[in-house]
């Protein structure tokens, strides 16, 4: 079963552009010039205002239980998890904790293959937005989903080390590299590993390109709350349209990140997984 699995994972790499990660001409991709040129106009107004407490899934705490090697739930639950790609095939994936474009510079711990998970009420409910906004003539772009807490402690490593500054200048050039755990940036517990939360963005068919949000996935500071004010009238109504999408089919969202949101009625408010992002039978 096991070597069934690892060959199936083989397989799905070797396919990639057709299999799990798709990479649309156009989108920004991976390419960390580019994806910084793309935005690079507007990160000069109105950033420097002070950074938020309790950015993204990374400080997205709230409860007490303690982090552990918690496995998958079964069927026999009620509640499972599935692969976005099964749930919601209209997705785009670009996963990057798998990648090593993210400010960390590598893959992370616990992320298998390029894929996205979630419990099937959230991959559901992720379902409904996609089709609503497919009338629109979006697609859901996703960068995270279920994250186990293997991956938020190599954030913490990483935190820990000051020295590592590889992806300052794409993910956090302002800010001193020491202040990620005192203001919130990076914590102990993610509730994404709660299986119900992701981190999603539009991308315009018709253009072939990502929305304009006015900024990028997991920049750590100001310009990454929903309602920063430096944002062009455009760009903000790409954000509500996210959001209130999102809103609208019972997902929550944050005030430090417009691309973040929790399934209000999540089957797990209280459990940390931490089985690896894989592919799933
Ligand atoms: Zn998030």
């Amino acid at each position: 079963m096991r070597t069934c699995k690892l060959a199936a994972l083989l397989l799905c790499l070797a396919l990639l552009p057709s299999c799990q990660v798709h990479q649309p001409a156009g989108s920004s991709g991976a390419d960390p010039a580019r994806e910084q040129k793309a935005y690079s106009s507007g990160y000069e107004t109105g950033y420097r205002e002070g950074y938020a407490q309790g950015l993204d899934g990374r400080p997205d705490v709230g409860d007490t239980s303690q982090p552990g090697d918690v496995p998958p739930p079964s069927d026999s639950d009620g509640s499972r998890f599935v692969m976005i790609s099964e749930t919601v095939p209209d997705a785009i994936l670009e996963i990057r904790y798998y990648s090593t474009y993210n400010f960390v510079g590598e893959r992370i711990d616990g992320y298998q293959a390029p894929v996205a998970l979630l419990t099937r009420e959230a991959a559901e409910a992720l379902k409904e937005v996609s089709d609503e906004l497919a009338e629109q003539g979006y697609r859901l772009k996703i960068y995270d989903a279920y994250r186990p807490q293997s991956a938020v402690e190599h954030f913490k490593r990483w935190a820990a080390d000051l020295e590592d500054v590889s992806m300052k200048e794409y993910f956090y050039p302002d800010l001193d590299k020491s202040v990620l755990f005192s203001q919130g940036y990076i914590s102990s517990k993610s509730g994404h590993s709660r299986g119900s939360t992701v981190d999603v963005t539009l991308f315009d068919m018709n253009t072939g390109k990502e929305l304009d949000m006015g900024g990028t996935f997991d920049w750590f500071g100001p310009r990454s709350h929903p309602n920063f004010t430096g944002l062009t009238e455009e760009q903000a109504a790409n954000r509500k349209l996210l959001r209130d999408t999102m809103l609208a089919h019972g997902f929550k969202g944050i005030n430090t990140e417009w691309w973040h949101f929790t399934l209000k009625n999540e089957p797990y408010p209280d459990t940390y997984f931490d089985f690896s992002v894989t592919l799933l039978p």
